[in-house]
C-alpha cells in the first residue's frame, strides 16, 4: 500500500494565547463578562485602532460603547462600581491589552489609579460623590503623581506643593505624563503639604482655575492614550476635595500597589496579542512552498512565546494567600517578570512583522 505524499487540509483552530484555558478558573458569569469585553475589543477597537496609533490620537467615539460594558470599578464593591473579584478585574485588564495596550492604559488610569485613589483614600462622602459618575464613565479620571523632575523617586521628593489657607488648599507645581488629563474631568493630584512635608492627595476638577493640561506630542509608545503636562498655578481646591484618609505617601503607595498588579495583567494581554498575531501570520505566510509555521525555528519562537504567556498567567492566577509563606510576596517583581516575558514575546513576534502597520508593532514597541 503506497503512503500518501500530502496530508489532507485541516481547519486550524483560531490562535489562542490561553492555550491551557486558565480562564476556566473564573465562574460562568465572570467568563460572560470577559467574553463581552473580548467581543467589544475585537469588533470595535481592533479594526480601527492602528490608525489612531499612527495618528497619535484617541478613539473618543468608542467611549459610549465601552461604557455599556459596565466594567469601570471592577474589584470595588458598592458606590455604583462594577464590583466582582480582583481576579476578574485582572482578566479584563488582560483582555483589553490583548487588543490594545494604550486602550488598557486609558482604562487602567481611570478605573485603577483615579477611582482606586478615591476608593482607598477617600471618605465615605467622597466615595459617594465621585465614584458613581466615574463608574458610569460620565466623569473620566486621571492620576497626577509624576513630575518633570520627579519620576521613580516620587516617595521622597515631590516638588508640587499644597498650602492650606482656611478651608482652601493652594496647589503649585507641574505633573508630567498624566494619562487622560487632556480630555478628562477630574485628576487626583499628589502634592507635598508645606506645613508637615507629607504627601497629600487632592481631587481636582480639570476645569478649576489655575489647572492647565497640555498634550504631550510624538510619543514613541502607548501612542493612543493621551498624556498631559499639567501646570498648577495657584490652583485653589476646597478642603472637602482633599482625600480624607490619605495622610502620607504610604497611602499613595497603597494605590500604586493595587494598580501595579493590573499592569502585570496588561503585560500578559500584550504578550497574548503578539503571540496570536504572530501565529496567524506564520500559518498564512508561505515560503519555500509552505506556511512558515511549518519550520521548526519558527515553531520554537512560537512555543517560547506561549510558554512565557502560560507561566505569567499561572503566576497571576495563583492566589497570593495560597503561596507558601516562605515565598516573597509578589510585588514589583511580578510586574517585572511579566514585563520581561512580554518583552521576549514582543521581540519574537516583531522578528516576523516588520511592517509599521502590523498590529504586533503597535502592541510591542520595544519602549512600551
Ligand atoms: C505612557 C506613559 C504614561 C504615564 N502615565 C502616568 C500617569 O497617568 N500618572 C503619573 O503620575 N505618571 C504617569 N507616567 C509616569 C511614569 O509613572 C514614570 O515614567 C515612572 O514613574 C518613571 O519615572 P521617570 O520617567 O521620570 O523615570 P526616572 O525615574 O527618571 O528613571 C529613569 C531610569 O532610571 C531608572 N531608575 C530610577 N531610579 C532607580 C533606582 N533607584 N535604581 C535603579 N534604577 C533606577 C529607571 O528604572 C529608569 O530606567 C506615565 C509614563 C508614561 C511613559
Amino acid at each position: 500500500m503506497s503512503s500518501p505524499t500530502t496530508k489532507p487540509d485541516v481547519q486550524l483552530p483560531k490562535p489562542n494565547g490561553d492555550f491551557y484555558q486558565v480562564a476556566e478558573v473564573l465562574n460562568d458569569s465572570e467568563r460572560a463578562i470577559l467574553q463581552k469585553v473580548r467581543t467589544f475589543m475585537e469588533s470595535k477597537v481592533a479594526p480601527v485602532i492602528n490608525q489612531y496609533w499612527l495618528e497619535d490620537s484617541f478613539p473618543f467615539d468608542l467611549v459610549p460603547g465601552f461604557r455599556d460594558l459596565q466594567v469601570a470599578g471592577l474589584g470595588y464593591q458598592g458606590y455604583g462600581c462594577a464590583g466582582g473579584s480582583t481576579l476578574l478585574a485582572g482578566f479584563v485588564a488582560m483582555e483589553i491589552a490583548r487588543v490594545d495596550c494604550s486602550f488598557a492604559t486609558f482604562f487602567g488610569v481611570h478605573s485603577g489609579l483615579a477611582m482606586g485613589s478615591i476608593f482607598l483614600c477617600g471618605s465615605e462622602e467622597q466615595k459617594q460623590k465621585w465614584l458613581p459618575p466615574m463608574a458610569r464613565l460620565e466623569k473620566i479620571g486621571s492620576f497626577g503623581l509624576t513630575e518633570p523632575l520627579v519620576g521613580s523617586g516620587a516617595s521622597g521628593g515631590l516638588l508640587t506643593t499644597a498650602q492650606r489657607e482656611g478651608d482652601t488648599w493652594i496647589l503649585n507645581g507641574q505633573k508630567k505624563w498624566i494619562g487622560n488629563a487632556t480630555w478628562g474631568d477630574v485628576t487626583i493630584i499628589w502634592a507635598r503639604d508645606v506645613a508637615d512635608n507629607q504627601v497629600k492627595g487632592f481631587i481636582v476638577e480639570n476645569k478649576t482655575a489655575g489647572f492647565k493640561a497640555e498634550k504631550i506630542e510624538h510619543k514613541m509608545a502607548l501612542r493612543v492614550v493621551q498624556n498631559a503636562l499639567i501646570t498648577l498655578e495657584n490652583c485653589r481646591v476646597p478642603e472637602e476635595n482633599r482625600l480624607q484618609l490619605d495622610t502620607s505617601f504610604r497611602d499613595t503607595a497603597r494605590v500604586l500597589r493595587m494598580t501595579r498588579a493590573f499592569v502585570a495583567w496588561e503585560a500578559v494581554g500584550c504578550a497574548m496579542g503578539a503571540y496570536e498575531h504572530a501565529l496567524a501570520y506564520a500559518q498564512t505566510r508561505e515560503q519555500f512552498g509552505k506556511p512558515i509555521a511549518k519550520f521548526q525555528l519558527i515553531q520554537d519562537l512560537l512555543v517560547k512565546m506561549l510558554g512565557n504567556i502560560t507561566a505569567s498567567l499561572c503566576i497571576r492566577c495563583f492566589p497570593v494567600k495560597d503561596l507558601p509563606t516562605h515565598w516573597p510576596k509578589p510585588g514589583p517583581s511580578v510586574l517585572r517578570g511579566n514585563a520581561e516575558r512580554l518583552y521576549r514575546a514582543g521581540r519574537h513576534s516583531l522578528q516576523r512583522s516588520r511592517q509599521p502597520r502590523h498590529p504586533a508593532r503597535r502592541l510591542f514597541h520595544p519602549l512600551q
